[in-house]
């Protein structure tokens, strides 16, 4: 295990953007984050890397609580962890080139310095060690999360997470931008909390996928297991409004919405929060909110009627 979050929640006021999350990442292992937009998402990354403080819970981090550490030790394991952000020209300084904007990193940690290591790192993305001499703006998207990307390798982490690393770049280079990001993983043996709001993203690079809802993960399980017989009926919506390629229609990304708003997180519903969009929805779903459970081997869900239908198969 090398990073480990327990009960994790945060509020901004009466909004509750993470209601109480527990998640671990195995070394090695990529988990993918799906769920709608505002479920909390970006709040978990930024709660993981230590850019915000919890208002409950804890973060281990090869063992050692987070939450603990202060200073020098401190920045030294946080170093480790690191953050990809969806879009790379917010993160980026339009004053400093790209060489400056990577040396400061290598800086700021007393890393070692040299354009050399700046040239390698921009190698390691599939940039041109002439780059180091431009600006943001002279880049491309595409170019430019590369960027991003150099700019955290050069802490020199063991985790990434990556949020929505890819939705703000043109159709056309997202899969160039995959690729390399599961090149570097391999290479580096990198492990990854990869977030996407899209289903179809995170699916062939993930070794796990955690759906969220409203601050909280509703199921969790094996990527082919979440996919092929999800348990929760939030997953099955999702699954079946995953873009499907239409070879007829060049633009041709048919989305199916899911039905329903999702509901204002400073007033979830009561019960499951899902339960007002749920075409399975009964009495003790408007009542009592179901506990994650694991259902079937290493496959988690809150779900009330998953939970039965499964038991019911198991003793037949
Ligand atoms: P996601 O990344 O899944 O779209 P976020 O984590 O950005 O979701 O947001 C979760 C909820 O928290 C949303 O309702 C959002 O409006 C709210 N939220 C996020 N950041 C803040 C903030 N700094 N102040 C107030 N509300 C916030
Ligand atoms: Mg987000």
């Amino acid at each position: 295990m090398i990073l480990e979050a327990r009960d994790l929640a945060k509020d901004y006021g009466p909004v509750r953007a993470l209601r109480g999350v527990s998640l671990a990442l195995e070394r090695g292992e990529t988990l993918g984050i799906v769920g709608e937009s505002g479920c909390g998402k970006s709040t978990l990354a930024r709660l993981l890397v230590r850019l915000e403080e919890p208002t409950r819970g804890r973060i281990e981090f090869d063992g050692v609580d987070l939450t603990a550490l202060h200073g020098r030790r401190l920045r030294e394991r946080r170093r480790r962890i690191q953050m990809v952000f969806q879009d790379p020209y917010a993160s980026l300084d339009p004053r400093q080139t790209v060489g400056g904007a990577i040396a400061e990193v290598l800086r700021v940690h007393d890393l070692a310095r040299g354009a050399g290591r700046v040239a390698e790192l921009l190698g390691m993305v599939g940039l041109a060690a002439g780059h180091a001499d431009r600006y943001p703006h002279e880049l491309s998207g595409g170019q430019r999360q590369r960027v991003s990307v150099a700019r955290s390798l050069a802490a020199e982490p063991v985790v990434l997470i990556l949020d929505e690393p890819v939705s703000a770049l043109d159709v056309s280079v997202r899969a160039e931008v995959m690729n390399l990001l599961v090149r570097l993983r391999d290479e580096l043996g990198l492990s990854y909390v990869f977030i996407s709001h899209d289903l179809s993203m995170v699916r062939h690079l993930s070794d796990r996928i955690a759906v969220m809802y409203l601050g909280r993960v509703v199921e969790l399980g094996p990527w082919d297991a979440v996919l092929d017989v999800p348990l929760h009926p939030y997953t099955g919506a999702l699954r079946d409004a995953m873009p499907v390629p239409d070879p007829e229609l060049e633009a041709g990304r048919v989305d199916a919405p899911i039905r329903g708003e999702v509901p204002n997180p400073a007033a979830p519903p009561s019960g499951c929060p899902f339960h007002p969009r749920c075409p399975l929805a009964e009495e003790i779903c408007r009542e009592i909110r179901p506990e994650l459970l694991e259902l079937l081997p290493a496959h988690a869900a809150a779900c009330h009627v998953a939970a039965r239908e499964v038991s019911a198969v198991r003793s037949a």
